[in-house]
């Protein structure tokens, strides 16, 4: 008799946004007719920028060649894209990150929900809270949790880091002994960035406790203050501790088309291993590479052209930023974020939890934000909104909710 992978029995019901999707399925379809403004999932509205749009063309042209069309792909990602991201993502900021530790795929979503596989069971993880889920469900997954407290909403065997309005939403350093560390710095969920000089104490404490950081850099083009890092690679010693994830969702709106990467520097090992080798393998076991056009598009962001472009898409987004944030303040509320990241975290007003407040938030003023409490128990008396709606709808979301 085949026996399932009883770790998924562990998992909450649903994922965040699935059970908010119902609720607002089920709202539209009891009030016809109602505009519903959404700035509750992460998820991009400006279409692709020409450049990208060009380069897909151009590809698609010669994957209808017989002389230039290809198959698969190299699992690893074409030397065209790695190379343009180890000059531009890298070595612009003085990071010495070679083209062959770069390994190209569909998204940081599941490059971050892969990459635990590459280490062993009993690897303990910290996470901040609030955090993005993925990273918790996927060790949940792999069966590295341990039991869920309903109560405390927390896993018995992992590390909870407090992101909170006393420590500015950036966490101490672990009281326990973690050995894999995720870090998503611009965060998300509460836009909160780090310094350089606060990213180095954490890469310290991970080369002198021999864990693992693992990076997540979705948001980076977000950055615009001066003393924050772009990149892990930034801080010394990051090479011997550190894997960098990355994608091309935000900055580039690809969140459709799908293209991410992950740094893995050779310098990382584990007992003599080299978890690049590792990762290696696991790429090319698992993986056939992201298609040929995308990895085009994606190079085509690199080119002068395109970095003009998406600078102009960052901006405009955070253009809604500055409205939320601004807004919300008039409006009496604590806000914080939205200035080195698109989303804007919220304290929800007197004695409500951040699940009452979507409520009222959804049923008063037709705007869908996320709770907080939905990415941790640190989370719960916040509430997340996006600044990845068009303009328009922002200003009028902005102004609904003043209204109440
Ligand atoms: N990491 C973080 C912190 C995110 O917020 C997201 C998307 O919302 C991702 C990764 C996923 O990115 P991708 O679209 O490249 O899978």
């Amino acid at each position: 008799m085949f026996k399932i992978n009883d770790n998924y029995l562990k998992l909450p019901g649903s994922y965040l946004f699935s059970t908010i999707g119902k609720k607002v399925n089920a709202y539209a379809a009891a009030n016809p007719g109602r505009k519903i403004i959404r700035l509750g999932i992460g998820d991009v509205t400006l279409p692709l920028p020409p450049v990208v749009v060009e380069a897909l063309h151009k590809a698609v042209d010669e994957m209808g060649d017989a002389v230039s069309f290809r198959g698969y792909a190299p699992d690893l990602g074409y030397d065209f894209l790695r190379n343009a991201i180890a000059e531009k993502d890298f070595a612009a900021r003085g990071c010495g990150i070679a083209a062959d530790e770069i390994f190209i795929s569909d998204g940081a979503k599941s490059d971050s929900a892969n990459i635990q596989e590459i280490f062993g069971p009993d690897n303990r993880i910290a996470v901040c809270d609030p955090v993005y889920p993925v990273y918790i469900d996927s060790n949940v997954m792999a069966g590295r949790c341990g039991d869920y407290d309903e109560k405390l909403q927390k896993w018995s065997n992992v590390i909870y880091m407090p992101c909170t309005a006393e420590n500015g939403f950036v966490p101490e350093l672990p009281k326990g002994r973690p050995d894999l560390i995720y870090l998503c710095f611009p965060n998300n969920p509460t836009g909160c960035a780090v310094t350089k000089e606060q990213l180095q104490r954490w890469v310290d404490y991970a080369n002198t406790e021999g864990a693992v950081i693992l990076f997540d850099a979705a948001y980076e083009a977000y950055i615009s203050e001066k003393d924050i890092p772009h990149s892990v690679y930034e801080c010394e010693g990051a090479r011997t501790c550190a894997i960098e994830l990355r994608s091309f969702s935000k900055n580039a709106g690809f969140t459709g088309l799908r293209l991410g990467y992950t740094v893995v520097p050779k310098e990382l090992k584990a007992g003599g291993i080299s978890l690049h080798a590792l990762w290696a393998r696991r790429h090319g076991t698992k993986y056939n590479g992201a298609p040929y056009i995308v990895q085009r598009a994606g190079e085509a962001v690199y080119t002068s052209c395109g970095q003009e472009q998406v600078r102009g898409m960052v901006e405009h987004y955070m253009k809604n930023a500055d409205v939320i944030r601004n807004g919300l303040k008039d409006a009496g509320y604590e806000a914080s974020g939205g200035i080195n990241s698109p989303y804007i975290w919220m304290k929800v007003p007197g004695g409500m939890t951040s699940w009452d407040f979507f409520d009222f938030l959804l049923e008063r003023a037709n705007v869908v934000g996320t709770p907080g409490s939905g990415f941790g128990p640190s989370g719960e008396g916040y509430f997340r909104l996006t600044a990845f709606g068009t303009y328009e709808n922002t200003v009028e979301a902005v102004d609904r909710i003043k209204g109440i």
